[in-house]
């Protein structure tokens, strides 16, 4: 799969996605989780460029990489609260490094560890109620005042 065939390239040049979009270098982009969000705060960190993951990454990108993933982690915990970051990097929905930022709030048992997987499911497929749009829009006009240096 190219980047012409790839839903992450075409989301980072759509004005329907910009929406959820907090910040971008010329290396990363910071968004919120689109709608359904499965919570408030779930961030993803892209690779602007088409890349699968850290295996093939440029020196440049390497060397950035973890300042980002700090900043977007504080910024994550900025905004919600939370305990602690997850960070999870499949890339088995779109082979292109889309690093999920997930709060985890100690006492939110549907946050801890694998369970999430379960409750992003759950939300997914509407068992479970999604972040409403309205604090979703808030969440991403509060995110975009806050200084993040990608
Ligand atoms: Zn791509």
């Amino acid at each position: 799969m190219g980047p012409a065939s790839c839903a992450i390239c075409r989301l980072h040049g759509d004005a329907a996605s910009a929406a959820f979009e907090i910040a971008r270098s010329d290396l990363w982009l910071l968004r919120h989780h689109p709608d359904p969000a499965p919570l408030a705060g779930w961030l993803l960190l892209d690779a602007r460029r088409h890349l699968a993951g850290p295996l093939a990454f440029t020196d440049r990108e390497a060397a950035s990489w973890g300042r980002a993933v700090r900043h977007a982690s504080q910024l994550v915990q900025q905004l919600t609260g939370c305990d602690r970051v997850y960070a999870i990097a499949f890339g088995e929905g779109a082979p292109h490094l889309h690093l999920h930022l997930i709060p985890r709030h100690g006492a939110d048992p549907a946050t801890a560890a694998w369970s999430v997987a379960d409750h992003y499911r759950a939300v997914a497929a509407r068992e479970h109620p999604a972040v409403a749009p309205d604090q979703l829009r808030e969440l991403v006009a509060r995110a975009r005042q806050l200084v993040v240096q990608l």
